[in-house]
């Protein structure tokens, strides 16, 4: 019988596993991870989970049930130190050793962590897992102060939580903006005075040096300021876990090389979610690192079909989302190459949810849309770049002409 060994029990190994059998594939399936639980989704750990609004009930993929009944054999807390690729067996720290047919590795990426002064302290955290959530959620609560370094998604959104939580929240940012890797500087500059105006302040060309300890803990900034805080969350960016695969000879670069099949360079490893580097068809990218959820899933499709024979899915446009306050923040394609963008809506972070777009043209083709409270325009955009749709800047602009109509 073919054996189908995925390891790492992440959103993308989980999916995997489930699309094989949805796929027909009738061989045997071991789903291996370091966590444990079972597989669960991250996104709600900084957002509905942090605030309270979701158990944990909600944050698994599937029932505790499924895996049973889908003779996917899930195996928790077990952590994979080595791959043998011509003996095809995968070695466990507790000295198992595992043989496949197809290896699937889904082995996510890990926060970045500062290091020197201070910033070992205990209650300085990270936010990647089910564990540094609730650590990071026991310490919020009405008038705690949590200082964050890093304006990106995951830094802003458990700032918004944590205000919703009553706690106070800055958020220190060592670049122009907040949001400056990922969004463009008219989204980045709204969140940020979204987020002022709920009563986090947004500190950019913000350098941080250290935390003091003790009992009244700080973050020292290069400027005057020192920023106390009862916890702070260091959300710097996450880097591929790529050392199995390195030390097992896969091409890696930034992430595990893989192709629009998510093949690595060994025909029968397979790598997907966010510790590759894969193709963007779409976007005419050969090489890109995309850390988001569609993008897990698009890969455990891509592999689980290569294994059950069945055809390659179709390319997918890139996407991702973030919830902040009353706000759901929509991004499909990316804006590499742009030209030209299109404002769609009105820009005004004092309406309460007002929703608006940024399109990003090139030539007359939308590369990447950013939609506030905006879905026509997200879901409009996103229809255009899958397309490859020629589109009228001035029709799109124009909030008299709906969205559908722009689109077709
Ligand atoms: C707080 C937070 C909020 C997010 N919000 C969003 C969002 O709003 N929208 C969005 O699209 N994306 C969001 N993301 C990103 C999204 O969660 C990831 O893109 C997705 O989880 C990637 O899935 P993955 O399976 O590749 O990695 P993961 O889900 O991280 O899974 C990898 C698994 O592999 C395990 N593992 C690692 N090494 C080993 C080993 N040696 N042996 C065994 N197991 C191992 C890990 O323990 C982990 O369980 C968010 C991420 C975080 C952390």
């Amino acid at each position: 019988m073919t054996k189908v060994l995925i390891v790492g029990a992440g959103h993308a190994g989980g999916s995997a596993a489930a699309l094989l059998r949805q796929y027909g594939f009738e061989g045997g399936i071991v789903l291996a991870g370091a966590e444990p639980v079972a597989p669960y989704q991250r996104p709600p750990l900084s957002k509905a989970w942090l605030k309270g609004e979701a158990g944990e009930e909600e944050l698994l993929l599937r029932p505790e049930s499924f895996y049973a009944e889908q003779a996917i054999d899930l195996r928790r807390g077990v952590t994979a130190t080595a791959i043998d690729r011509t003996a095809r067996t995968v070695t466990f720290a507790d000295g198992t050793v595992e043989t496949w047919d197809h290896l699937i590795l889904a082995l996510g990426a890990e926060a970045r962590r500062l290091e020197g002064k201070g910033w070992d302290d205990p209650r300085v955290l990270v936010l990647r897992d089910m564990a540094d959530a609730e650590v990071l959620k026991a310490a919020l609560g009405p008038d705690r102060k949590l200082v964050v370094v890093g304006g990106g998604y995951v830094g802003l959104e458990a700032a918004a939580s944590a205000r919703a939580l009553g706690a106070q929240a800055v958020v220190l940012e060592r670049e122009a903006r907040a949001l400056s890797r990922v969004a463009s500087d008219i989204v980045g500059n709204f969140l940020s005075a979204y987020h002022w105006r709920r009563g986090v302040e947004v500190l950019p060309s913000t350098n941080v040096l250290g935390t003091y300890g003790g009992q009244n803990p700080g973050v020292a900034t290069d400027g005057a300021a020192v920023f106390p805080f009862d916890v702070c969350l260091v959300g710097v960016g996450a880097r591929p876990v790529t050392a199995l695969a390195e030390a097992a000879g896969l091409t890696c670069r930034d992430g595990v090389i893989v192709d629009d099949q998510a093949r690595t360079s060994d025909p029968a490893i397979f790598a997907i979610g966010d510790m590759t580097r894969r193709p963007a068809p779409i976007l005419g990218l050969t090489d890109v690192r995309l850390e988001s959820v569609p993008s897990a899933l698009e890969q455990a499709k891509q592999a689980a079909a290569a294994i059950a024979g069945r055809a390659p899915p179709a390319p997918e446009v890139p996407w991702f989302w973030s919830d902040q306050y009353d706000l759901k923040i929509q991004i499909a394609g990316l804006p590499d190459g742009a030209d030209a963008r299109v404002v769609r809506g009105e820009v005004d972070p004092a309406k309460i949810g007002g929703g608006f777009a940024v399109f990003h043209l090139k030539g007359d083709r939308i590369v990447c849309v950013e939609a506030v409270n905006a879905p026509a325009e997200f879901m409009g955009g996103r229809l255009m770049i899958q397309k490859g749709q020629a589109v009228d800047a001035t029709r799109l602009a124009d909030t008299a002409v709906p969205m559908k109509a722009v689109a077709t």
